[in-house]
Protein backbone atom coordinates (compact mmCIF):
# COMPACT_ATOMS: atom_id res chain seq x y z
CA UNK A 1 0.00 0.00 0.00
CA UNK A 2 1.31 3.49 -0.97
CA UNK A 3 0.03 7.04 -0.96
CA UNK A 4 -0.37 9.07 -4.26
CA UNK A 5 -1.46 12.26 -6.14
CA UNK A 6 -3.00 11.33 -9.28
CA UNK A 7 -3.97 14.19 -11.93
CA UNK A 8 -4.97 17.01 -8.66
CA UNK A 9 -6.30 14.05 -6.75
CA UNK A 10 -5.28 12.44 -3.85
CA UNK A 11 -5.51 8.71 -3.57
CA UNK A 12 -5.76 7.83 -0.05
CA UNK A 13 -3.76 4.00 -0.64
CA UNK A 14 -2.92 2.06 -3.80
CA UNK A 15 -2.90 -1.33 -4.09
CA UNK A 16 -0.91 -2.68 -6.48
CA UNK A 17 -1.32 -6.41 -6.78
CA UNK A 18 2.14 -8.29 -5.70
CA UNK A 19 2.49 -10.94 -8.44
CA UNK A 20 3.96 -11.21 -12.13
CA UNK A 21 1.31 -12.45 -13.15
CA UNK A 22 -1.22 -10.37 -15.46
CA UNK A 23 -3.66 -8.41 -13.00
CA UNK A 24 -7.31 -7.63 -13.81
CA UNK A 25 -10.03 -5.54 -12.04
CA UNK A 26 -13.27 -6.53 -12.27
CA UNK A 27 -16.11 -4.15 -11.19
CA UNK A 28 -19.10 -5.49 -10.01
CA UNK A 29 -20.40 -9.06 -8.06
CA UNK A 30 -23.25 -10.27 -9.61
CA UNK A 31 -23.18 -13.23 -12.44
CA UNK A 32 -21.66 -11.33 -15.03
CA UNK A 33 -18.38 -10.08 -13.19
CA UNK A 34 -18.12 -13.28 -11.57
CA UNK A 35 -18.22 -15.20 -14.61
CA UNK A 36 -15.44 -12.92 -15.70
CA UNK A 37 -13.20 -13.36 -12.47
CA UNK A 38 -13.60 -17.18 -12.46
CA UNK A 39 -12.38 -17.14 -16.34
CA UNK A 40 -9.10 -15.00 -15.89
CA UNK A 41 -8.88 -16.69 -12.50
CA UNK A 42 -8.98 -19.78 -13.82
CA UNK A 43 -6.27 -18.62 -16.80
CA UNK A 44 -4.16 -17.65 -14.10
CA UNK A 45 -4.46 -14.18 -14.06
CA UNK A 46 -4.56 -12.33 -10.56
CA UNK A 47 -7.88 -11.19 -10.37
CA UNK A 48 -9.84 -8.47 -7.86
CA UNK A 49 -13.21 -8.03 -7.52
CA UNK A 50 -14.37 -4.93 -6.35
CA UNK A 51 -18.15 -5.01 -5.11
CA UNK A 52 -20.03 -1.99 -3.78
CA UNK A 53 -23.08 -4.06 -2.34
CA UNK A 54 -22.44 -6.05 1.44
CA UNK A 55 -23.40 -9.06 -0.63
CA UNK A 56 -22.19 -11.06 -3.86
CA UNK A 57 -25.33 -11.49 -6.87
CA UNK A 58 -26.19 -8.05 -7.75
CA UNK A 59 -29.49 -8.17 -9.90
CA UNK A 60 -29.50 -12.17 -8.58
CA UNK A 61 -30.75 -12.26 -4.74
CA UNK A 62 -32.20 -15.34 -3.71
CA UNK A 63 -33.69 -14.18 0.30
CA UNK A 64 -33.33 -17.06 2.98
CA UNK A 65 -35.49 -15.01 5.43
CA UNK A 66 -38.56 -17.02 4.99
CA UNK A 67 -36.27 -20.03 5.87
CA UNK A 68 -36.26 -21.32 2.61
CA UNK A 69 -34.79 -19.98 -0.31
CA UNK A 70 -36.83 -16.94 -2.43
CA UNK A 71 -35.88 -15.04 -5.58
CA UNK A 72 -36.03 -11.38 -5.30
CA UNK A 73 -34.28 -10.38 -8.41
CA UNK A 74 -34.09 -13.12 -11.29
CA UNK A 75 -35.95 -16.47 -10.88
CA UNK A 76 -36.35 -18.32 -14.17
CA UNK A 77 -33.84 -19.61 -16.30
CA UNK A 78 -34.86 -18.63 -19.56
CA UNK A 79 -34.09 -21.29 -22.25
CA UNK A 80 -33.93 -24.96 -20.57
CA UNK A 81 -31.70 -26.46 -22.47
CA UNK A 82 -28.36 -28.04 -23.36
CA UNK A 83 -27.10 -24.95 -25.09
CA UNK A 84 -28.10 -22.74 -22.22
CA UNK A 85 -24.45 -21.42 -21.49
CA UNK A 86 -25.47 -22.17 -17.26
CA UNK A 87 -27.04 -25.72 -17.89
CA UNK A 88 -23.50 -27.32 -17.01
CA UNK A 89 -23.18 -24.89 -13.90
CA UNK A 90 -27.15 -26.20 -12.92
CA UNK A 91 -26.08 -29.78 -13.96
CA UNK A 92 -23.30 -29.86 -11.97
CA UNK A 93 -24.56 -28.50 -8.96
CA UNK A 94 -27.79 -30.62 -9.21
CA UNK A 95 -30.01 -27.63 -9.37
CA UNK A 96 -33.70 -28.09 -9.87
CA UNK A 97 -35.81 -26.62 -12.24
CA UNK A 98 -39.38 -26.10 -12.30
CA UNK A 99 -41.11 -25.52 -15.82
CA UNK A 100 -43.41 -23.10 -16.23
CA UNK A 101 -43.84 -22.78 -19.98
CA UNK A 102 -42.93 -24.38 -23.10
CA UNK A 103 -40.85 -24.93 -26.39
CA UNK A 104 -39.01 -21.41 -27.96
CA UNK A 105 -41.97 -19.34 -26.33
CA UNK A 106 -41.51 -16.33 -24.20
CA UNK A 107 -43.07 -15.74 -21.03
CA UNK A 108 -46.54 -14.08 -22.23
CA UNK A 109 -47.16 -17.03 -24.58
CA UNK A 110 -49.06 -18.19 -21.84
CA UNK A 111 -49.54 -22.29 -21.01
CA UNK A 112 -53.47 -21.84 -20.80
CA UNK A 113 -53.51 -24.38 -18.04
CA UNK A 114 -51.72 -22.88 -15.71
CA UNK A 115 -53.31 -19.62 -14.74
CA UNK A 116 -56.32 -18.09 -13.56
CA UNK A 117 -57.38 -14.75 -13.69
CA UNK A 118 -59.82 -12.71 -11.50
CA UNK A 119 -61.48 -9.43 -12.23
CA UNK A 120 -61.36 -6.07 -9.67
CA UNK A 121 -64.06 -7.50 -7.85
CA UNK A 122 -62.25 -10.67 -7.10
CA UNK A 123 -64.78 -12.81 -9.61
CA UNK A 124 -63.12 -15.47 -11.85
CA UNK A 125 -63.13 -15.16 -15.22
CA UNK A 126 -64.16 -17.48 -17.41
CA UNK A 127 -61.55 -19.50 -19.36
CA UNK A 128 -63.02 -19.42 -22.33
CA UNK A 129 -63.08 -15.50 -22.54
CA UNK A 130 -59.16 -15.84 -21.10
CA UNK A 131 -58.26 -18.24 -24.35
CA UNK A 132 -59.84 -16.14 -26.91
CA UNK A 133 -58.67 -13.01 -25.93
CA UNK A 134 -55.23 -14.86 -25.86
CA UNK A 135 -55.53 -16.23 -29.23
CA UNK A 136 -56.94 -12.51 -30.12
CA UNK A 137 -54.00 -10.58 -28.75
CA UNK A 138 -51.76 -13.51 -30.59
CA UNK A 139 -53.37 -12.17 -33.84
CA UNK A 140 -52.95 -8.29 -33.17
CA UNK A 141 -49.45 -8.71 -32.37
CA UNK A 142 -49.00 -10.33 -35.96
CA UNK A 143 -50.50 -7.57 -37.04
CA UNK A 144 -48.31 -5.61 -35.76
CA UNK A 145 -45.40 -6.91 -38.08
CA UNK A 146 -47.37 -5.37 -41.10
CA UNK A 147 -47.29 -2.03 -39.24
CA UNK A 148 -43.22 -2.14 -38.80
CA UNK A 149 -42.79 -2.97 -42.77
CA UNK A 150 -45.33 -0.41 -43.75
CA UNK A 151 -43.09 2.18 -41.92
CA UNK A 152 -39.71 3.29 -42.09
CA UNK A 153 -39.46 4.98 -38.74
CA UNK A 154 -39.78 3.17 -35.20
CA UNK A 155 -43.08 3.29 -33.37
CA UNK A 156 -44.08 1.76 -29.87
CA UNK A 157 -45.65 -1.52 -29.88
CA UNK A 158 -48.58 0.05 -27.89
CA UNK A 159 -48.73 2.64 -31.08
CA UNK A 160 -48.97 -0.60 -33.66
CA UNK A 161 -51.51 -2.09 -31.30
CA UNK A 162 -53.65 0.90 -31.51
CA UNK A 163 -53.31 0.69 -35.71
CA UNK A 164 -54.06 -2.54 -35.56
CA UNK A 165 -57.13 -2.44 -33.41
CA UNK A 166 -58.42 0.83 -35.76
CA UNK A 167 -57.72 -1.44 -38.87
CA UNK A 168 -59.37 -4.67 -37.81
CA UNK A 169 -62.63 -4.24 -35.74
CA UNK A 170 -62.61 -7.57 -35.43
CA UNK A 171 -59.73 -7.73 -33.20
CA UNK A 172 -61.43 -5.64 -30.98
CA UNK A 173 -62.30 -6.46 -27.09
CA UNK A 174 -65.19 -4.85 -25.28
CA UNK A 175 -66.36 -4.87 -21.31
CA UNK A 176 -64.69 -7.26 -19.32
CA UNK A 177 -62.57 -8.75 -22.50
CA UNK A 178 -60.41 -5.40 -22.97
CA UNK A 179 -59.64 -5.63 -19.94
CA UNK A 180 -58.20 -9.33 -20.52
CA UNK A 181 -56.53 -8.29 -23.44
CA UNK A 182 -54.96 -5.12 -21.39
CA UNK A 183 -53.71 -8.14 -18.85
CA UNK A 184 -52.00 -9.72 -21.74
CA UNK A 185 -50.48 -6.73 -22.34
CA UNK A 186 -49.34 -5.92 -18.87
CA UNK A 187 -47.73 -9.69 -19.27
CA UNK A 188 -45.99 -7.87 -22.09
CA UNK A 189 -44.62 -5.41 -20.40
CA UNK A 190 -43.46 -7.54 -17.22
CA UNK A 191 -41.20 -9.13 -19.65
CA UNK A 192 -39.21 -6.23 -20.52
CA UNK A 193 -39.87 -4.18 -17.57
CA UNK A 194 -41.46 -1.21 -19.28
CA UNK A 195 -44.67 0.25 -20.73
CA UNK A 196 -45.65 -0.59 -24.07
CA UNK A 197 -45.91 2.72 -25.09
CA UNK A 198 -41.81 2.76 -24.93
CA UNK A 199 -40.97 -0.66 -26.41
CA UNK A 200 -39.44 -0.43 -29.64
CA UNK A 201 -41.89 -2.24 -32.42
CA UNK A 202 -38.82 -2.83 -34.63
CA UNK A 203 -37.16 -4.87 -31.97
CA UNK A 204 -39.23 -5.72 -29.31
CA UNK A 205 -39.40 -9.72 -31.59
CA UNK A 206 -36.46 -10.08 -32.58
CA UNK A 207 -34.61 -11.70 -29.57
CA UNK A 208 -33.29 -15.31 -30.06
CA UNK A 209 -35.16 -17.18 -27.66
CA UNK A 210 -33.44 -20.10 -26.13
CA UNK A 211 -35.26 -23.36 -26.20
CA UNK A 212 -37.01 -25.88 -23.66
CA UNK A 213 -38.87 -22.85 -22.67
CA UNK A 214 -38.60 -20.98 -19.07
CA UNK A 215 -37.55 -22.49 -15.80
CA UNK A 216 -37.76 -21.46 -12.08
CA UNK A 217 -34.68 -22.14 -10.30
CA UNK A 218 -36.38 -24.19 -7.33
CA UNK A 219 -33.35 -23.96 -4.71
CA UNK A 220 -32.68 -20.09 -6.15
CA UNK A 221 -30.11 -19.07 -8.22
CA UNK A 222 -27.87 -18.24 -5.34
CA UNK A 223 -25.83 -21.80 -5.73
CA UNK A 224 -24.21 -20.78 -9.00
CA UNK A 225 -23.03 -17.72 -7.44
CA UNK A 226 -21.18 -19.14 -4.75
CA UNK A 227 -20.25 -21.28 -7.01
CA UNK A 228 -18.79 -18.99 -9.39
CA UNK A 229 -16.92 -16.95 -6.79
CA UNK A 230 -14.80 -19.66 -5.16
CA UNK A 231 -11.70 -18.89 -4.36
CA UNK A 232 -11.91 -15.38 -6.01
CA UNK A 233 -10.42 -12.43 -4.45
CA UNK A 234 -13.46 -10.28 -4.01
CA UNK A 235 -14.00 -7.01 -2.17
CA UNK A 236 -17.86 -6.66 -0.57
CA UNK A 237 -18.22 -3.11 0.67
CA UNK A 238 -16.10 -1.42 -2.31
CA UNK A 239 -17.88 1.07 -4.40
CA UNK A 240 -15.96 2.18 -7.70
CA UNK A 241 -16.26 6.06 -8.15
CA UNK A 242 -13.57 6.83 -10.92
CA UNK A 243 -11.42 4.94 -13.36
CA UNK A 244 -8.55 6.40 -14.77
CA UNK A 245 -7.78 4.35 -18.03
CA UNK A 246 -3.85 4.80 -18.49
CA UNK A 247 -1.99 3.60 -21.95
CA UNK A 248 -0.44 0.26 -19.67
CA UNK A 249 -2.42 0.21 -16.38
CA UNK A 250 -5.47 0.69 -15.42
CA UNK A 251 -6.37 2.74 -11.71
CA UNK A 252 -9.70 2.09 -10.49
CA UNK A 253 -10.45 4.17 -7.21
CA UNK A 254 -13.20 3.08 -4.15
CA UNK A 255 -15.24 5.40 -2.32
CA UNK A 256 -13.09 5.78 0.50
CA UNK A 257 -9.90 7.14 -1.90
CA UNK A 258 -8.27 3.20 -1.76
CA UNK A 259 -7.43 2.84 -5.44
CA UNK A 260 -6.23 -0.59 -7.26
CA UNK A 261 -4.04 -0.33 -10.23
CA UNK A 262 -3.76 -3.32 -12.94
CA UNK A 263 -3.85 -3.97 -16.47
CA UNK A 264 -6.82 -4.23 -17.02
CA UNK A 265 -10.43 -3.46 -15.94
CA UNK A 266 -13.65 -5.40 -16.52
CA UNK A 267 -16.65 -2.99 -16.36
CA UNK A 268 -19.67 -5.01 -15.51
CA UNK A 269 -22.11 -2.45 -13.35
CA UNK A 270 -25.54 -1.75 -14.44
CA UNK A 271 -26.65 -0.05 -17.23
CA UNK A 272 -28.82 2.18 -14.47
CA UNK A 273 -25.56 3.23 -13.13
CA UNK A 274 -23.42 4.17 -16.37
CA UNK A 275 -26.52 6.27 -17.50
CA UNK A 276 -26.79 8.20 -13.94
CA UNK A 277 -22.54 9.03 -14.05
CA UNK A 278 -21.63 7.40 -10.48
CA UNK A 279 -18.27 6.82 -11.93
CA UNK A 280 -16.11 9.32 -13.10
CA UNK A 281 -13.84 7.92 -16.14
CA UNK A 282 -10.86 9.46 -16.88
CA UNK A 283 -10.55 10.25 -19.69
CA UNK A 284 -14.07 10.78 -20.31
CA UNK A 285 -15.91 8.12 -22.32
CA UNK A 286 -16.10 8.85 -26.02
CA UNK A 287 -19.31 10.43 -27.38
CA UNK A 288 -20.28 7.32 -29.50
CA UNK A 289 -20.22 5.37 -25.90
CA UNK A 290 -22.12 7.66 -24.07
CA UNK A 291 -25.23 7.78 -26.62
CA UNK A 292 -25.06 4.27 -26.86
CA UNK A 293 -25.41 4.20 -22.67
CA UNK A 294 -28.45 6.72 -23.05
CA UNK A 295 -30.42 5.19 -26.28
CA UNK A 296 -30.82 1.65 -24.63
CA UNK A 297 -33.31 1.40 -22.25
CA UNK A 298 -33.39 0.29 -18.25
CA UNK A 299 -36.62 -0.79 -17.19
CA UNK A 300 -38.29 -1.33 -13.44
CA UNK A 301 -39.33 -4.86 -12.16
CA UNK A 302 -40.63 -4.96 -8.36
CA UNK A 303 -41.32 -8.48 -6.02
CA UNK A 304 -43.72 -8.24 -3.06
CA UNK A 305 -43.35 -12.28 -1.90
CA UNK A 306 -45.40 -12.62 1.20
CA UNK A 307 -45.17 -16.29 3.16
CA UNK A 308 -48.19 -17.19 4.63
CA UNK A 309 -49.44 -19.83 7.40
CA UNK A 310 -50.70 -21.89 4.71
CA UNK A 311 -51.97 -22.29 1.11
CA UNK A 312 -55.43 -20.80 0.34
CA UNK A 313 -55.32 -20.17 -3.34
CA UNK A 314 -55.64 -22.46 -6.19
CA UNK A 315 -52.99 -25.05 -7.67
CA UNK A 316 -52.11 -22.88 -10.45
CA UNK A 317 -48.85 -20.83 -11.38
CA UNK A 318 -50.18 -17.53 -11.73
CA UNK A 319 -53.03 -15.80 -10.48
CA UNK A 320 -54.12 -12.05 -12.79
CA UNK A 321 -56.11 -9.56 -12.04
CA UNK A 322 -57.64 -7.53 -14.72
CA UNK A 323 -58.44 -4.26 -14.74
CA UNK A 324 -59.01 -1.56 -17.62
CA UNK A 325 -55.66 -0.21 -18.09
CA UNK A 326 -52.29 -2.88 -18.15
CA UNK A 327 -51.04 0.06 -15.27
CA UNK A 328 -54.10 -1.44 -12.88
CA UNK A 329 -53.80 -4.86 -13.93
CA UNK A 330 -51.30 -7.62 -11.69
CA UNK A 331 -50.48 -10.88 -11.13
CA UNK A 332 -49.12 -13.31 -8.61
CA UNK A 333 -46.18 -16.42 -9.16
CA UNK A 334 -47.45 -19.07 -7.07
CA UNK A 335 -44.27 -20.60 -5.67
CA UNK A 336 -46.08 -22.87 -3.93
CA UNK A 337 -46.62 -25.51 -7.47
CA UNK A 338 -42.63 -24.67 -7.70
CA UNK A 339 -40.86 -25.33 -4.37
CA UNK A 340 -44.18 -26.80 -2.09
CA UNK A 341 -43.66 -23.78 0.13
CA UNK A 342 -46.95 -21.01 0.78
CA UNK A 343 -45.57 -18.01 -0.90
CA UNK A 344 -47.11 -15.89 -3.52
CA UNK A 345 -45.26 -13.15 -5.27
CA UNK A 346 -46.73 -10.49 -6.67
CA UNK A 347 -44.87 -8.86 -9.72
CA UNK A 348 -45.12 -5.46 -10.46
CA UNK A 349 -43.50 -3.94 -14.06
CA UNK A 350 -42.52 -0.46 -15.72
CA UNK A 351 -43.98 2.95 -14.60
CA UNK A 352 -46.53 0.66 -12.10
CA UNK A 353 -42.78 -1.11 -10.26
CA UNK A 354 -41.67 2.41 -10.24
CA UNK A 355 -44.79 3.85 -8.61
CA UNK A 356 -44.86 0.88 -5.92
CA UNK A 357 -41.37 2.44 -4.77
CA UNK A 358 -42.51 5.15 -3.37
CA UNK A 359 -44.97 3.24 -1.13
CA UNK A 360 -44.11 2.18 2.13
CA UNK A 361 -43.31 -1.84 2.52
CA UNK A 362 -46.28 -1.91 4.70
CA UNK A 363 -48.08 0.41 2.51
CA UNK A 364 -47.14 -2.23 -0.88
CA UNK A 365 -47.94 -5.28 1.31
CA UNK A 366 -51.80 -4.03 1.97
CA UNK A 367 -52.35 -3.07 -1.50
CA UNK A 368 -50.96 -6.26 -2.28
CA UNK A 369 -53.26 -7.97 0.42
CA UNK A 370 -56.23 -5.59 -0.47
CA UNK A 371 -56.59 -7.67 -4.21
CA UNK A 372 -56.09 -11.21 -2.93
CA UNK A 373 -59.23 -10.60 0.22
CA UNK A 374 -60.59 -9.73 -2.82
CA UNK A 375 -60.10 -12.79 -5.01
CA UNK A 376 -59.56 -15.08 -1.64
CA UNK A 377 -62.26 -13.85 1.17
CA UNK A 378 -60.50 -16.72 3.12
CA UNK A 379 -56.87 -15.44 3.22
CA UNK A 380 -54.85 -14.61 6.18
CA UNK A 381 -52.53 -12.31 6.59
CA UNK A 382 -49.11 -12.67 5.28
CA UNK A 383 -46.52 -13.86 8.08
CA UNK A 384 -43.93 -12.11 6.84
CA UNK A 385 -43.09 -9.70 3.20
CA UNK A 386 -40.66 -8.74 1.52
CA UNK A 387 -40.19 -5.68 -1.01
CA UNK A 388 -37.82 -5.33 -3.60
CA UNK A 389 -36.53 -1.39 -4.90
CA UNK A 390 -34.98 -2.19 -7.57
CA UNK A 391 -34.83 1.06 -9.32
CA UNK A 392 -33.94 3.52 -6.39
CA UNK A 393 -31.40 1.29 -4.96
CA UNK A 394 -28.13 2.66 -5.74
CA UNK A 395 -26.67 -0.80 -6.95
CA UNK A 396 -28.46 -1.22 -9.46
CA UNK A 397 -31.27 2.19 -10.45
CA UNK A 398 -33.36 -0.25 -12.83
CA UNK A 399 -33.80 -4.13 -13.27
CA UNK A 400 -32.55 -4.90 -16.88
CA UNK A 401 -32.43 -3.14 -20.51
CA UNK A 402 -34.41 -3.43 -22.83
CA UNK A 403 -35.62 -1.76 -26.46
CA UNK A 404 -36.31 1.99 -26.37
CA UNK A 405 -38.41 3.23 -29.01
CA UNK A 406 -35.95 4.88 -32.27
CA UNK A 407 -33.14 2.75 -30.57
CA UNK A 408 -30.22 2.71 -33.03
CA UNK A 409 -29.36 -0.50 -34.58
CA UNK A 410 -25.41 -0.91 -32.98
CA UNK A 411 -26.06 0.33 -29.57
CA UNK A 412 -25.65 -2.68 -27.90
CA UNK A 413 -22.13 -2.94 -30.21
CA UNK A 414 -20.87 0.39 -28.94
CA UNK A 415 -22.12 -0.31 -25.66
CA UNK A 416 -19.82 -3.48 -25.46
CA UNK A 417 -16.86 -2.41 -27.44
CA UNK A 418 -13.75 -1.98 -25.64
CA UNK A 419 -11.77 1.13 -24.59
CA UNK A 420 -7.99 0.37 -24.29
CA UNK A 421 -7.16 -1.53 -21.56
CA UNK A 422 -11.58 -1.05 -20.26
CA UNK A 423 -14.11 -4.29 -21.29
CA UNK A 424 -17.64 -3.91 -21.26
CA UNK A 425 -19.62 -7.26 -19.56
CA UNK A 426 -23.07 -6.96 -18.00
CA UNK A 427 -26.40 -8.30 -19.06
CA UNK A 428 -27.05 -5.17 -20.97
CA UNK A 429 -23.94 -6.13 -23.37
CA UNK A 430 -24.86 -9.51 -23.73
CA UNK A 431 -24.63 -11.15 -27.44
CA UNK A 432 -27.48 -12.78 -29.41
CA UNK A 433 -30.42 -10.66 -28.05
CA UNK A 434 -30.31 -12.40 -24.66
CA UNK A 435 -30.15 -9.26 -22.76
CA UNK A 436 -32.16 -9.13 -19.42
CA UNK A 437 -31.07 -12.37 -18.57
CA UNK A 438 -29.21 -14.07 -16.47
CA UNK A 439 -27.38 -16.45 -19.16
CA UNK A 440 -26.78 -13.36 -21.09
CA UNK A 441 -24.73 -11.84 -18.06
CA UNK A 442 -23.09 -14.83 -17.94
CA UNK A 443 -21.99 -15.01 -21.39
CA UNK A 444 -21.13 -11.22 -21.69
CA UNK A 445 -18.94 -11.83 -18.43
CA UNK A 446 -16.99 -14.45 -20.03
CA UNK A 447 -16.79 -12.58 -23.66
CA UNK A 448 -15.55 -9.42 -21.77
CA UNK A 449 -12.71 -12.06 -19.47
CA UNK A 450 -11.62 -13.76 -23.00
CA UNK A 451 -11.36 -10.46 -24.92
CA UNK A 452 -9.76 -8.93 -21.94
CA UNK A 453 -7.41 -12.05 -21.49
CA UNK A 454 -6.14 -11.49 -25.06
CA UNK A 455 -6.00 -8.12 -25.17
CA UNK A 456 -3.37 -8.65 -22.12
CA UNK A 457 -1.68 -11.27 -23.49
CA UNK A 458 -0.80 -9.94 -26.78
CA UNK A 459 0.15 -6.63 -25.46
CA UNK A 460 2.50 -7.84 -22.59
CA UNK A 461 4.09 -10.62 -25.20
CA UNK A 462 2.62 -13.19 -22.73
CA UNK A 463 1.08 -15.73 -25.49
CA UNK A 464 3.69 -18.24 -25.39
CA UNK A 465 4.27 -17.84 -22.06
CA UNK A 466 0.96 -17.95 -19.94
CA UNK A 467 -0.69 -21.30 -20.11
CA UNK A 468 -4.34 -21.59 -20.15
CA UNK A 469 -5.76 -24.01 -16.89
CA UNK A 470 -9.31 -25.32 -18.24
CA UNK A 471 -11.87 -24.78 -15.79
CA UNK A 472 -12.12 -26.90 -12.97
CA UNK A 473 -14.09 -29.98 -13.14
CA UNK A 474 -16.30 -30.28 -10.03
CA UNK A 475 -19.15 -27.43 -10.98
CA UNK A 476 -19.07 -28.18 -14.73
CA UNK A 477 -19.79 -31.94 -14.49
CA UNK A 478 -21.79 -32.59 -17.87
CA UNK A 479 -22.70 -36.21 -16.75
CA UNK A 480 -25.46 -35.24 -15.39
CA UNK A 481 -29.13 -33.91 -17.31
CA UNK A 482 -31.29 -30.62 -16.48
CA UNK A 483 -33.34 -31.85 -13.48
CA UNK A 484 -37.14 -30.52 -14.95
CA UNK A 485 -40.35 -31.23 -13.04
CA UNK A 486 -43.75 -30.23 -14.76
CA UNK A 487 -42.42 -31.40 -18.79
C1 LIG B 1 -36.75 -8.20 -10.43
C2 LIG B 1 -35.90 -8.86 -11.48
C3 LIG B 1 -36.33 -10.04 -12.06
C4 LIG B 1 -35.55 -10.67 -13.01
N1 LIG B 1 -35.95 -11.87 -13.50
C5 LIG B 1 -35.13 -12.57 -14.30
C6 LIG B 1 -35.41 -13.92 -14.61
O1 LIG B 1 -36.39 -14.50 -14.11
N2 LIG B 1 -34.55 -14.58 -15.44
C7 LIG B 1 -33.45 -13.97 -15.98
O2 LIG B 1 -32.73 -14.61 -16.75
N3 LIG B 1 -33.14 -12.69 -15.66
C8 LIG B 1 -33.94 -11.99 -14.82
N4 LIG B 1 -33.59 -10.74 -14.42
C9 LIG B 1 -32.39 -10.11 -15.01
C10 LIG B 1 -31.11 -10.66 -14.39
O3 LIG B 1 -31.24 -10.63 -12.99
C11 LIG B 1 -29.95 -9.78 -14.83
O4 LIG B 1 -29.91 -9.71 -16.24
C12 LIG B 1 -28.60 -10.32 -14.35
O5 LIG B 1 -28.65 -10.84 -13.04
C13 LIG B 1 -27.60 -9.17 -14.45
O6 LIG B 1 -26.33 -9.61 -14.02
P1 LIG B 1 -25.09 -8.60 -14.13
O7 LIG B 1 -23.94 -9.27 -13.54
O8 LIG B 1 -25.01 -8.07 -15.52
O9 LIG B 1 -25.52 -7.33 -13.25
P2 LIG B 1 -25.72 -7.26 -11.64
O10 LIG B 1 -26.24 -8.55 -11.14
O11 LIG B 1 -26.55 -6.04 -11.39
O12 LIG B 1 -24.25 -7.06 -11.13
C14 LIG B 1 -23.62 -5.82 -11.15
C15 LIG B 1 -22.99 -5.59 -9.81
O13 LIG B 1 -22.34 -4.31 -9.82
C16 LIG B 1 -22.43 -3.78 -8.51
N5 LIG B 1 -22.17 -2.34 -8.58
C17 LIG B 1 -22.98 -1.34 -8.94
N6 LIG B 1 -22.33 -0.17 -8.88
C18 LIG B 1 -21.06 -0.45 -8.49
C19 LIG B 1 -19.91 0.34 -8.25
N7 LIG B 1 -19.92 1.67 -8.42
N8 LIG B 1 -18.77 -0.27 -7.83
C20 LIG B 1 -18.74 -1.63 -7.63
N9 LIG B 1 -19.80 -2.41 -7.85
C21 LIG B 1 -20.95 -1.83 -8.29
C22 LIG B 1 -23.84 -4.13 -8.08
O14 LIG B 1 -24.02 -4.08 -6.69
C23 LIG B 1 -23.99 -5.53 -8.65
O15 LIG B 1 -23.67 -6.53 -7.71
C24 LIG B 1 -34.33 -10.09 -13.44
C25 LIG B 1 -33.89 -8.90 -12.85
C26 LIG B 1 -34.66 -8.30 -11.88
C27 LIG B 1 -34.15 -7.04 -11.23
Amino acid sequence: MENLIENGTFISQVERPNSSLPTVIVIGGGISGLAAARRLHDASFKVILLESRDRLGGRIHTDHSFGYPVDLGASWLHGVCNENPLAPLIRGLGLKLYRTSGDNSVLYDHDLESYTLFDKEGHKIPQQMVIEVGDAFKRILDETEKVRDEHTDDMSVLQAIWIVLDRHPELRQEGLAYEVLQWYICRMEAWFAADADMISLKSWDQEQVLSGGHGLMVQGYDPIIKALAKDIDIRLNHRVAKISNGPNKVMVTVEDGTGFIADAAIITVPLGILKANLIHFEPKLPQWKVDAISDLGFGSENKIAMQFDRVFWPDVELLGVVAPTSYACGYFLNLHKATGHPVLVYMAAGRFACDLEKLSDESAANFVMLQLKKMFPNATEPVQYLVTRWGTDPNSLGCYSYDLVGKPGDSYERLRAPLGNLFFGGEAVSMEDHQGSVHGAYSAGIMAAENCQGHILERLGYFDKLQLVPSRGEIHDAAFPLQISRM
